[in-house]
């Protein structure tokens, strides 16, 4: 019999493991809170809980704990990458990034992805498989625990697309914002998707205060489908609508990323279409200059070509922040750190 994920549970599914143990109730809360609060990585570290709980609970239960494989650290600017093996020997990798307001984790929620994008390190290997909950926790406890930085902001950024692994984001986001766990703000985490469009609905009805960030990267329907396979399935159109309704139920201001592709997306029409394309919405794009994998031939695009697409923007009174490249001298983009593991394990 498969062991219980005792970490992707909630405080009142752990009450019912309690209380199937043959326990008092009140031992859910303290256990949530060895998992959670204090990250606790084994039974036998809670220590105001009897012997005999903690061998019945070492005999059913699991508790995920990632290990770390590798951890790179940037000599520019402290941004640390961290590759982790999930307890099947799959990888993942995850990035703590220091920022002035607060340190921030960026989390994979799949292993592999199998949206495709073109300029993407984590789609060439296709998809594994999805993260649990506790997975895409212990990302979070871990980088804490290591670095012994507070984490306050965490982005599901990483390797996968999260709304393709729907339900365990949303657990996920609830676990990580509890105030009897590792309490992050909502307002504190962001997720970023490719645009699965009944998805957007769905977590728009969520009645969470996250970001949500929607990876545009073209402003017109023909664009987009060269550069991101999913687009031919949701046209820009109806991601543009998903979004009104989104920041209708939640007021929360949306955020459109778009990964400049020198030559191909990056011309001062392909700004103002843009512009024309998101008027009225209230949100904020982040432009991110593409970051080169080896499988593709995408090229950054010229930083006077980069300034003239920010200025467009601005001209249309559009909020726009250019990412700033953060650990270039560490496999920066995602999923490169990982599948150089990956590439390294099919050469011996
Ligand atoms: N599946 C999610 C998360 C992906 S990673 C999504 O699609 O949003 C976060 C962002 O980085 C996405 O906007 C993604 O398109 C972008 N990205 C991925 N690889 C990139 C690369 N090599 N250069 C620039 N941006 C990239």
């Amino acid at each position: 019999m498969e062991q219980l994920d005792i970490k992707s549970q909630t405080l009142s599914e752990l009450k019912k493991t309690v209380e199937d143990l043959s326990e008092k109730p009140f031992r859910a809360k303290q256990i949530y809170e060895w998992i959670h609060k204090k990250q606790a990585d084994s039974f036998g570290e809670m220590t105001n809980l009897s012997v005999s709980l903690r061998e019945k609970l070492e005999r059913k239960a699991s508790l995920v704990s990632l290990k770390v494989l590798d951890v790179q650290t940037s000599r520019l600017d402290g941004t640390q990458k961290y590759l982790f093996a999930l307890p099947d020997g799959n990888m993942v990798e995850s990035v703590l990034m220091k920022y002035h307001h607060g340190n921030s984790v960026c989390i994979s929620s799949q292993v592999g992805c199998r949206m495709g994008c073109r300029f993407c390190a984590s789609a060439i290997g296709g998809w594994t498989r999805n993260l649990r909950p506790s997975e895409m926790l212990d990302q979070v406890y871990k980088i804490q625990k290591l670095s012994k930085e507070r984490v306050s902001n965490v982005v599901v950024m990483g390797t996968g697309e999260p709304l393709d692994n729907y339900d365990s984001l949303v657990r996920f986001i609830r676990m990580l914002s509890d105030e009897k766990g590792l309490h992050i703000s909502q307002r504190n985490i962001t997720v970023s998707t490719c645009g699965i469009v009944p998805r957007i609905y769905e977590l728009a009805d969520e009645d969470l205060q996250i970001t949500l960030a929607i990876s545009l990267h073209a402003s017109t329907q023909e664009k987009r489908e060269k550069l991101m396979p999913i687009a031919k399935k949701y046209s820009i159109d109806e991601v543009l609508s998903a979004c009104r309704y989104y920041f209708q139920k939640t007021g929360r201001r949306l955020t459109f990323e778009y990964s400049l592709v020198g030559g191909e997306n990056d011309s001062q029409e392909d700004a103002e279409e843009l512009a024309r394309l998101i008027k009225g919405l209230n949100c904020h794009v982040n432009l991110i200059p593409v970051n080169p994998i080896k499988e593709r031939n995408y090229v950054q695009s010229d930083k006077k070509v980069i300034e003239n697409f920010q200025n467009k923007l601005e001209k249309y009174q559009i909020n726009v922040t250019i990412r700033r490249e953060m650990g270039r001298d560490i496999d920066g983009a995602c999923g490169q750190l990982r599948k150089r593991y990956l590439d390294k394990r099919e050469d011996s």
